[in-house]
């Protein structure tokens, strides 16, 4: 930074300017961060350095699912971190078993493998599906996945996530991948062969614009899977955990299936990093020992706090559901009068509103107005609120969208 001179006033540099000042400066430039620096929260309220609050309607990219500072989980956490943090997955402890236990029950599925991250269940996911592919024959590796998902940043989820440009700058990544489009049940079908050894699936894609898959792809996807004797794998890293009303999104598929593989992280750990891979008979014997690890993964503090937000999150389910299906009512009624308002989606409180222009400019003036939110694919204004949110803040928060949405307009040539 030049010295001020003599002739120049001495302006004081904010905290919030020191604060982003530093982090441009010594932070590997990955993210293209909005102007707000927070401190602290509580509820489904943050507040910034000045104190300003937000109504944060995002909860962390689905994270804070529980909420900032949540009383039963900080106590919890302190008395896990007083205990014992980590011991390594050569030992045993309390509440990894445990924690397992309850995912398997609440998934239907068999078994759980603790890791840290959604990218990093992802990625165990490719190894069970390639493990369980070679064990039939080598040549049968090939992955079906689909167009517009995102299944998280390292090589092998880069892979199959239908997104050029996420993938673009890593290239070439790893072979044997098709993607289809989330609607073409004939063309998954046309993928499909002895070589396929999985299917990946979001059944809401949520980073490619909360976007359902369609109801018929579902089922194919299971009958194909079983033809080909291949793997089903559910990624339910963003609609998992409760987030559509549902404890996973799979089982809200009408008819019920049940995946081989099922991996989700976000909401699990309310902010404390975890993520699992949770495996079906058809899955459970691709690995074993030796064959997949982690340092860090099913740690004491992780997993407990885990356990205590699956307490929190199923006393919440009715809430989700009740004021998911508010929201999204809300919200259809008050951008019905918008013109470049496509369409108002989701399931529980996972919701899009797909426009016609691009949302950027609008999240920055929902932030002026305490509102945060986020844009994703461009033009799908995405909201991922807090389980805990109450209709009175909802009204609060459509009151804050239409003074934006009318800013909008008003920028938006006829
Ligand atoms: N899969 C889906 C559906 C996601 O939404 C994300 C993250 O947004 C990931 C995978 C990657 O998860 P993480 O960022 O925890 O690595």
């Amino acid at each position: 930074m030049t010295p001020l001179t003599e002739t120049e006033p001495a302006q004081e540099i904010s905290l919030a300017q020191q604060i982003m000042d530093r982090d441009k400066q010594f932070v590997l430039g990955t993210y293209a961060r909005y102007p707000l620096v927070l401190k602290r929260g509580r509820g489904c309220y943050l507040y910034d350095v000045n104190g300003k609050r937000y109504l944060d309607l995002l909860s962390g990219i689905g994270v804070n699912a529980l909420g900032h500072a949540n009383p039963r989980l900080v106590k919890v956490i302190r008395e896990q971190a007083a205990l014992m943090m980590h011991c390594s997955n050569l030992y045993y402890h309390e509440w990894q078993g445990k924690l397992a236990e309850r995912l398997v029950k609440v998934s239907g599925l068999e078994k759980a493998f603790l890791c840290n991250s959604g990218t990093e269940a992802i990625e165990g996911a490719l190894k069970m599906v390639r493990a369980h592919g070679g064990r039939i024959d080598p040549d049968k590796y090939e992955i079906v996945a689909l167009e517009n998902s995102f299944h998280g940043r390292t090589l092998g989820a880069l892979s199959i996530t239908g997104q050029p440009k996420y993938r673009q700058d890593f290239e070439p990544l790893l072979p044997g991948v098709k993607f289809v489009r989330p609607d073409d049940v004939e063309g998954l079908e046309a993928a499909e062969s002895d070589r396929t050894a999985g299917i990946v699936f979001e059944w809401i894609q949520g980073e490619g614009g909360v976007y359902p898959i369609s109801d018929r792809m579902t089922p194919k996807a299971k009958e194909l899977t079983e033809k080909y004797n291949a793997l089903l794998v559910c990624d339910e890293i963003q609609c998992g955990v409760g987030r559509t009303g549902a404890y996973f999104a799979y089982q809200l598929a009408s008819p019920a299936i049940m995946p081989d593989v099922a991996v989700t992280a976000k909401p699990l750990g309310n902010g404390i990093p975890i993520g699992v891979i949770m495996t079906g008979p058809r899955a459970t014997p691709a690995i074993s020992p030796g064959m997949h690890g982690s340092t860090f993964g099913g740690g004491a503090l992780a997993c407990r706090t885990a356990l205590e937000c699956m307490d929190l999150i199923e006393e919440l389910l009715p809430n989700i559901r009740k004021v998911g299906a508010y929201f999204s009512a809300q919200l259809k009624q008050m951008t019905s009068k918008f013109t470049f308002v496509k369409e108002v989606r989701g399931q529980g409180l996972m919701i899009g509103i797909e426009l016609t222009i691009p949302g950027k400019q609008m999240v920055l003036d929902a932030m002026e107005e305490g509102l945060l939110i986020n844009c994703t694919h461009d033009t799908v204004i995405r909201m991922l609120p807090p389980f805990l949110i109450t209709e009175k803040q909802v009204d609060a928060a459509v009151r804050g969208l239409r003074k934006v949405f009318v800013k909008a307009l008003a920028h938006t040539p006829a």
